[in-house]
């Protein structure tokens, strides 16, 4: 027995753990493949106006297909990816596809849809996001107005500096910014007045929360009126039911996300769905 090894030495040595590690080994290896062998798909989530109930534009969602294991969440794969530098060619290919859809939709006359790419962390230390996403739109052809980056709080407090440079020169080109689960990052508030960013994305604990638990409902509220103070657009995730857009309306929330309105759904289904003009049901979230 490893009497004084402590429970973090002996569990280093787990069979669990080992089991883990070599899960993680396997994925790896896997994913290093899954580009290239069509593995990889995005499906697409709907953004919402309160106001209007209209289609305001879209999220990209990378999805993994393999064929034995089925499908695989972001949720799992995107850490192995950041760990083992996989996520700089997933994360290409993401850009790459996510653009050329609006790309193609723009062409086939859709109203002008933006669609929204996650940034990960560990991408953004090893490449430069302004060179990276502007080299992108000029490979695709898409008009920079029609793309959006979603980036963690986290990740922007890492390098200041460089993110301020960053985001300026991307806000310049007229790319839209916008930072992902607001409101979980710690970061340091004042630095939000230098990023010039378009949207604060709630996070969607908060407002799967928000009606059973007061103090989840009084950040929702925080969140509000802190990015239209600083004249920023606030849309809220993870939105499930009438419920949780009514009470949002009611706070001033300008667009909503989530099963509620749909699921991320196929490019084909998206498309169809702006064609139909299909909107949010406003009668159904009156007070
Ligand atoms: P996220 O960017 O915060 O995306 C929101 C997640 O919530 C998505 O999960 C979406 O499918 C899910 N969701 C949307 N509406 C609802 C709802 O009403 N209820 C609930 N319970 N969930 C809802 P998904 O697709 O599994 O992605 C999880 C996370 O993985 C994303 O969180 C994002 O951080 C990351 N991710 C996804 N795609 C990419 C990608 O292409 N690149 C990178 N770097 N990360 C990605
Ligand atoms: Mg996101
Ligand atoms: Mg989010
Ligand atoms: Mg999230």
């Amino acid at each position: 027995r490893a009497k004084h090894g402590g429970r973090n030495t002996y569990a280093k040595f787990s069979p669990e753990m080992d089991e883990r590690m070599q899960e993680r080994v396997h994925l790896e290896t896997l994913l290093r493949l899954a580009p290239a062998a069509g593995q990889l798909r995005l499906v697409y989530q709907p953004k919402v106006n309160l106001c209007s109930g209209e289609i305001i534009g879209c999220e990209a969602l990378v999805r993994w297909h393999h064929p034995q294991l089925g499908l695989i969440p972001p949720g799992k794969f995107i850490p192995v990816a950041e760990e083992s530098g996989l996520i700089l060619p997933i994360s290409d290919w993401v850009l790459r596809t996510a653009c050329m859809q609006a790309r193609a939709w723009s062409d086939a006359g859709l109203p002008r849809i933006p669609v929204a790419v996650n940034i990960s962390a560990a991408q953004l230390l090893q490449q430069d996001l302004a060179q990276w996403a502007l080299g992108m739109l000029a490979e695709t052809g898409l008009a920079p107005e029609l793309l959006e980056l979603e980036l963690t709080e986290s990740l922007i407090a890492q390098d200041v500096e460089r993110m301020i440079a960053t985001f300026d020169q991307l806000k310049a080109a007229g790319v839209k910014l916008s930072i992902d689960d607001f409101g979980t990052g710690y970061s340091n508030l004042s630095h939000l007045k230098n990023f010039r960013v378009d949207t604060l994305k709630i996070d969607q604990s908060f407002v799967q929360n928000m009606l059973d638990k007061p103090d989840d409902a009084t950040i929702v509220r925080a969140v509000i009126t802190l990015a239209h103070n600083l004249r920023l657009k606030v849309i809220a995730e993870g939105v499930e039911t009438a419920e949780h857009c009514r009470m949002l309306r009611a706070h001033g929330c300008d667009e909503i996300q989530g099963y509620y309105f749909s699921k991320p759904v196929s490019a084909q289904e998206f498309e169809a769905m702006v064609r139909q003009g299909r909107r949010l049901r406003l009668d159904d979230i009156e007070p």
